[in-house]
């Protein structure tokens, strides 16, 4: 046996995972398919800034395990509110009608829990013809990756429930932080596996280079990549890979814009580009005070900027922005660099969400079979699933459950 526990991905429930297994002693190998650590947890460094291209945001940020790692590591963790509720000068979407759309969005959330729908499906509570249901779409864009159709009511108020309203961030990147945290282990990157046997002492691993044999493994990829078959199993994860395709990755996506000259934006402001389109951008203006606009897109928006490629998405972006400050701000706004989360090999998709009638499709994902295979990563999380803290915790849980296992 080469190592008692294979793990396979380094994204954050991976990483999380090799640390505990090596804090006890274990022998651990870490299996990446890409030539990088930390999958949807991504800092890349442009114009000076260190920049998330996935997550961002520390959320429920009071009991999230990575704040206290970041700080050990010495990352400077930002607390305070965010700009996400407010609207820079009121343009284009007036105090009024952000309290409407936020009472819009208020009723559907009670709805949702006093009188859930008998399809679980959030789309069948909201109001018909509602003024703010396209504002309710662009949120659930945002928070879910997916359009109300496409969500489990109860799926979405585990998640809702459990998380608190405290969103902080780590000036170094989040994707740094939790990229730091690989342990002393034996890390392959560019290194794909795929194929999963059980053996009769163990787990045999056929990799890109090689097999690798384990007494364990954890498998933490993402559900669009189980259930697209990209691993080939044996017939005991079967149920695993259907409870994949129950959980299917939504998208969200971040376009960043550097900005130049005297623009005269305030820091740490936002701007939703349009209340009434789905399809929507929600800018966040200066973030940390740096010189740059990060536009978010979710559900139905981020699709149909995939869908358009680079430069359509940044000329809707740059149009929605102009249509709200005015024209001249063209002219100091350059595109930096954005994601493209469906199109990123080996993971395919943004944060997982629960298709109507399958919340339940979480707790089978995270069934451990026999004593060889685990399954970690944010989807496998019950109420955190969808964030890294979420993916680090469900780490951690197998980790234990590799441990129990072998007394
Ligand atoms: C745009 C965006 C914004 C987000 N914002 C936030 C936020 O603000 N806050 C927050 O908490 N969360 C946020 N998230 C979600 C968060 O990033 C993820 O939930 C979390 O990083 C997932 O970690 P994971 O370990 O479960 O999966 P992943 O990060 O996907 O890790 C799995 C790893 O497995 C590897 N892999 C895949 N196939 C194979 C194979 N065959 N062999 C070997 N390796 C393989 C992949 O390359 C990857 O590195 C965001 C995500 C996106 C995309």
């Amino acid at each position: 046996m080469d190592y008692d526990v294979a793990v396979i991905g380094a994204g954050a429930a991976g990483i999380a995972a090799a640390r505990r297994l090596t804090d006890a002693g274990r022998s651990v190998i870490i299996l990446e398919a890409s030539n990088r650590v930390g999958g949807r947890a991504w800092t890349v460094e442009l114009s000076g800034m260190a920049l998330d291209m996935g997550c961002g945001w520390l959320h429920s940020a009071e009991r999230n395990p990575l704040v206290a790692i970041g700080r050990e590591g010495g990352f400077t963790i930002e607390r305070g509110p965010t700009a996400w509720q407010s609207q820079w000068r009121d343009l284009g979407f007036s105090p009024e009608e952000r309290a409407a759309a936020a009472a819009a969005w208020q009723a559907l959330e009670k709805r949702l829990r006093a009188n859930p729908p008998a399809s679980d499906r959030a789309s069948d509570a909201l109001e018909p013809d509602g003024e703010w249901n396209a504002y309710c779409q662009s949120l659930s864009g945002y928070l879910n990756g997916a359009p109300l159709e496409r969500l489990s009511v109860a799926d979405f108020l585990a998640y809702d429930s459990a998380a608190t309203d405290a969103n902080w961030r780590v000036h170094e990147g989040y994707g740094n932080l939790i990229g730091a945290a690989v342990p002393d282990v034996t890390l392959r990157l560019s290194t794909p596996v795929r194929r999963v046997a059980l053996t009769s002492e163990g787990v045999r691993l056929e990799t890109d280079r090689g097999p690798v044999t384990a007494g364990a493994a954890i498998i933490t990829v993402s559900t669009n990549v189980l259930a697209h078959g990209t691993i080939a199993f044996g017939p005991e994860a079967d149920d695993h890979l259907h409870a994949a395709a129950q959980l299917p990755l939504g998208l969200a996506d971040k376009l960043f814009m550097e900005l130049h000259g005297n623009h005269g934006l305030e820091p740490e402001t936002h701007l939703l580009g349009d209340a009434r389109n789905d399809e929507t951008g929600s800018y966040y203006i200066r973030p940390l005070g740096r010189p740059v606009v990060e536009g978010f897109f979710g559900g139905k928006g981020a699709v149909v900027i995939e869908q358009a490629g680079l430069l359509d998405a940044f000329t809707f972006a740059l149009d929605q922005l102009s249509s709200l400050i005015g024209n001249n701000i063209r002219q100091h706004l350059r595109p930096l660099a954005a994601s493209s989360w469906c199109h990123t090999d080996w993971v395919r998709g943004s944060y997982s969400h629960a298709l109507p009638g399958h919340a339940d499709a979480r707790t089978v994902l995270a069934r451990p079979v026999g004593d060889r295979l685990f399954f970690a990563g944010e989807a496998t999380h019950q109420s955190d699933f969808s964030t890294a803290h979420g993916a680090w915790e469900s780490g951690l849980r197998a980790a234990a459950e590799v441990m129990g296992s072998a007394g």
